[in-house]
C-alpha cells in the first residue's frame, strides 16, 4: 500500500466555501485537438466545488483510503520544518500543484528513497528537478490540457486589461473619482496591433485563436512549426527566433514551459530588442523572465505594461519587486485553477493514480519523465535540466 503526500494551497481566509456563486460548471468532454478530458473510473466530488485547496483534497481521500493507501494533505511545503519535508521521507507518491509548488529538488528526492511518482495537479512540472527525476528513476506526470483553455482566457483578459488600462481605471472608481483623462492617458485599442506568442502549444494556439476576432496581426515562434492550414487560417507570421518576433510586436505573450532553454529568456538584452512601449503577458512561468530586468524596463518605459500570474519562487516573497513595480497587472498564480479547471485536474490526477495502482500505462500525453528519460509530452516540449534553483527562497513568504 502506498503513502501519498499531497501539497495544496491554503483554504480561503474566511473558511472553506459552503456555497458557490454558481450551481454548476459546463461539462466539457473533449479538448480542441480531440484529446478527451480525464477518464477516471469515478470521481468523489461535484465539479464546481473547491478541490485545489487543502480541505478540498482534490477529492481523492475516499478513493485512496478505501484502497488501503495513506493520504497526507498539507500546505506546509517550504523550509526544513515544513510538513512536506517530514512526510516525504517515506512517501511513495507526491502530488503537487504549480500554483503552490512543492519544489521537489534533488535534495528532497535523496531523502525520499521510496518516491517513485511525482504528479503535477495541473500543467508545468518545472518545480520538480527533472534531471534528478531522470537519475532517480522517478515517473513525472502532469494533466496535459486540463487548464490550457483556462489560461488562454486569462491571457486575453490580461492583454485587454493592460492595453486598455483597466486596473487603474477601476481603481479611480473605487477611490470615488471620475478621472477620465487619468484613465485614458495610457489607454489604447488592440485592433491593428501586432501580438506574438512565444510557443504555439495548447495555450499559445488557443490565445491566437481567441485574439483573431480582435483584428490583431498574429505572430508566433515555436520549436515545431504549426501546420500550414493553421498558419493560413489565422494568417500567422512565423518567426525563427524570439528576437525576430519581439522586434515587430506591440504585445508579447509567453506560453512555453520553463526548462533550461527558456529560463531567463526575457532578460535585459531581450527586453532592449522589443519595441518601446510594448506589453508582456506571462502566464507561463515567472523564471522565464528576469525579475529585475522586467521591473527596470517598466520604470524606464521600455515596456508599457507587464501582467501575468506566475512568479519565482511561489509564493512570492512579500518584498518581491513585481508586487510594487509600475504598470503591472499581476495576480497570484490563479489562471489555471478556476473552479472549472480544478474539476478537470482533480479527475486527471485520479486517472493517473488509477493507472499507476492498476499497472496500466499512463497516457503518453501526461508523461514528462519515465524510465530514466524525458517521455511523452515531456520529450517533445521540455529539455533536460533543473529549474528549481533558488526555490528555497519561497520559505521567506511564510516566515514573514
Ligand atoms: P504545451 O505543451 O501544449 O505547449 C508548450 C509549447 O511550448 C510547445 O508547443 C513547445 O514546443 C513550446 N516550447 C518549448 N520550448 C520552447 C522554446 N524554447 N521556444 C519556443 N517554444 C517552446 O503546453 P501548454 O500550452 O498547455 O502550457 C504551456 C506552459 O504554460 C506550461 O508548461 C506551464 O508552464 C504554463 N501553464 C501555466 C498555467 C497557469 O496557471 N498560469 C497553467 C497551465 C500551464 P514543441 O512542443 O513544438 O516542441
Amino acid at each position: 500500500m502506498a503513502k501519498v503526500v499531497c501539497v495544496l494551497y491554503e483554504d480561503p481566509e474566511d473558511g472553506f466555501p459552503s456555497s458557490y456563486a454558481r450551481d454548476d460548471v459546463p461539462r466539457i468532454a473533449q479538448y480542441p485537438d480531440g484529446q478527451t478530458t480525464p477518464t477516471p473510473s469515478g470521481i468523489d466530488f461535484t465539479p464546481g466545488e473547491m478541490l485545489g485547496s487543502v480541505s478540498g483534497e482534490l477529492g481523492l481521500r475516499k478513493y485512496l483510503e478505501s484502497n488501503g493507501h495513506s493520504f497526507v494533505v498539507t500546505s506546509s511545503k517550504d523550509g526544513p520544518d515544513s510538513v512536506l519535508e517530514k512526510e516525504i521521507v517515506d512517501a511513495d507518491i507526491v502530488i503537487s500543484q504549480p500554483f503552490w509548488p512543492a519544489y521537489i529538488t534533488a535534495e528532497r528526492m535523496a531523502k525520499a528513497p521510496n518516491l517513485k511518482l511525482a504528479i503535477t495537479a495541473g500543467i508545468g512540472s518545472d518545480h520538480v528537478d527533472l534531471d534528478a527525476a531522470i537519475n532517480n528513476g522517478l515517473t513525472v506526470a502532469e494533466v496535459t490540457f486540463c487548464n490550457s483553455i483556462s489560461v488562454a482566457e486569462h491571457v486575453v483578459m490580461m492583454i485587454l486589461g493592460l492595453v486598455r488600462n483597466y486596473i487603474p481605471s477601476y481603481q479611480w472608481v473605487t477611490k470615488g473619482g471620475w478621472n477620465i483623462a487619468d484613465c485614458v492617458a495610457r489607454s489604447y485599442d488592440v485592433e491593428g496591433m501586432h501580438v506574438g506568442t512565444v510557443a504555439s502549444g495548447r495555450i499559445g494556439l488557443a490565445v491566437l485563436r481567441r485574439l483573431k476576432p480582435f483584428d490583431m496581426h498574429l505572430h508566433y515562434v515555436d520549436r515545431h512549426r504549426l501546420p500550414r492550414e493553421v498558419e493560413q487560417e489565422l494568417n500567422l507570421t512565423h518567426h525563427e527566433t524570439v528576437e525576430d518576433m519581439v522586434k515587430v510586436c506591440d504585445v508579447v505573450t509567453i506560453n512555453c514551459p520553463l526548462h533550461s532553454e527558456t529560463e531567463h529568456l526575457f532578460d535585459a538584452d531581450m527586453l532592449s530588442k522589443m519595441k518601446r512601449g510594448s506589453y508582456i503577458v506571462n502566464t507561463a512561468r515567472g523564471k522565464i523572465c528576469d525579475r529585475d530586468a522586467i521591473a527596470a524596463a517598466l520604470e524606464s518605459g521600455q515596456i508599457a505594461g507587464y501582467a501575468g500570474d506566475v512568479w519565482f519562487p511561489q509564493p512570492a516573497p512579500r518584498d518581491h519587486v513585481w508586487r510594487t513595480m509600475p504598470h503591472h497587472g499581476m495576480t497570484p498564480h490563479i489562471s489555471g485553477t478556476s473552479l472549472s479547471a480544478q474539476a478537470r485536474y482533480a479527475a486527471g490526477v485520479r486517472e493517473i493514480l488509477e493507472c499507476w495502482f492498476e499497472d496500466r500505462p499512463i497516457r503518453d500525453e501526461y508523461l514528462i519523465v519515465q524510465g530514466g528519460k524525458l517521455a511523452g509530452v515531456g520529450a517533445r516540449s521540455y529539455s533536460e535540466g533543473d529549474a528549481t534553483g533558488g526555490s528555497e527562497e519561497a520559505a521567506k513568504f511564510s516566515a514573514a
